[in-house]
């Protein structure tokens, strides 16, 4: 995987975080990835199922707060704990 090292706009330091989601239930989660074309479901809002998903971890510019997305297969900032397997 691709890890920046600095920022493309001003070459400032680069720090790992993640963008919160509310999508389950109002509980936070992190932004995922899924491969393919947006398709609206009436009962889970977007269509998922049997795409590729990576979850987003979201880089930020220490000096001037450009945010860079990165949706690796191996993601080095994501430390699953306890969480339930959602498929
Ligand atoms: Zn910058």
């Amino acid at each position: 995987m691709m890890i920046p090292r600095d920022c493309l706009r001003c070459h400032g330091r680069l720090e790992a975080g993640f963008v919160v989601d509310h999508g389950h239930y109002g509980s936070p989660d992190t932004q995922n990835w899924f491969s393919g074309t947006v398709e609206r479901s009436f009962w889970t809002g977007l269509r998922t199922k049997g795409r590729e998903k990576h979850e987003v971890t979201t880089w930020r510019c220490t000096k001037c707060g450009m945010l860079e997305s990165y949706a690796g297969p191996q993601n080095p900032s994501v430390a699953v704990t306890g969480k339930w397997s959602d498929g």
